[in-house]
This record gives structure tokens, C-alpha cells and sequence, in this order.
């Protein structure tokens, strides 16, 4: 079974996401600041990791850097989960450590299948 860290601090998306991956056969770990994900992604070692950007302490991006220099959690697929909507972001994130964006409002049709796609590209040897 595969182990996903949920770091985000609204308890709405947090309750959204728990359901949605455990309904698709994740175990779930959850994290409501940035410190605690760090804390977490080393001890535990998660596959993924689900990213909020704005966090109470340090933000997401500082998190996922501490995480990527990190010996446990650097190789796990790290997705930024945001509100921030420009292209240009996007970029931005995925120079700072991040595999995948995905864009709040969050899709509960679509996420799983988003999370997933990212795993795999990923994966991919071919990928580098
Ligand atoms: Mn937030």
C-alpha cells in the first residue's frame, strides 16, 4: 500500500484529501505545518507527498527544500497544492523541488488520477 503525507493546514481540504486517497487505498499521514511535514516526511517516509503552499510557520516551499536535503524524504513525489494560478508559478515550483502542481480549488474527481500521473512520470526511469 502506498503512503501519502498530507501537509495542509485548512481542516476542510485535509478532511477532502484523507477521504479521497484512503477511498482509492492510500494510507494517509497528515501534517498541518510545514515543520510537521518535514518532521514526518523523514520519520515516515512517505511515496508522495501533498504540498499546501501557504502554511502557519514555514511555507511549503521551505518545507519541500528541507525534505528534498533530507536523506528519508528526498526521493519521495513531492505535489505542491495551491491556490496560486499563474503559469508562471507553476515553473517556479517545480524548480524548487516539486514534481507536480495542482491547483485549488481541489477537483475530488480528478485529484487521485493528478496524483497518480505525477507518481508515474516520476517513476519512469526514461524520465531521468
Ligand atoms: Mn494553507
Amino acid at each position: 500500500m502506498k503512503r501519502v503525507l498530507v501537509v495542509e493546514d485548512n481542516a476542510n481540504n485535509m478532511r477532502l484529501l484523507l477521504k479521497l486517497l484512503g477511498g482509492s487505498g492510500y494510507e494517509t499521514i497528515k501534517a498541518e505545518t510545514g515543520e510537521e511535514g518535514v518532521r514526518l516526511a523523514i520519520e515516515e517516509m512517505p511515496d508522495h507527498i501533498l504540498m499546501d503552499i501557504k502554511l502557519p510557520g514555514i511555507d511549503g516551499v521551505e518545507a519541500t527544500g528541507r525534505i528534498r536535503a533530507s536523506v528519508g524524504g528526498s526521493k519521495a513525489v513531492i505535489i505542491a497544492i495551491t491556490s496560486y494560478a499563474m503559469a508562471e508559478d507553476r515553473e517556479r515550483f517545480l524548480s524548487q523541488g516539486f514534481d507536480g502542481y495542482i491547483e485549488k480549488p481541489i477537483d475530488p474527481y480528478t485529484i487521485v488520477k493528478e496524483i497518480e500521473e505525477y507518481a508515474r512520470n516520476t517513476d519512469d526511469p526514461r524520465s531521468g
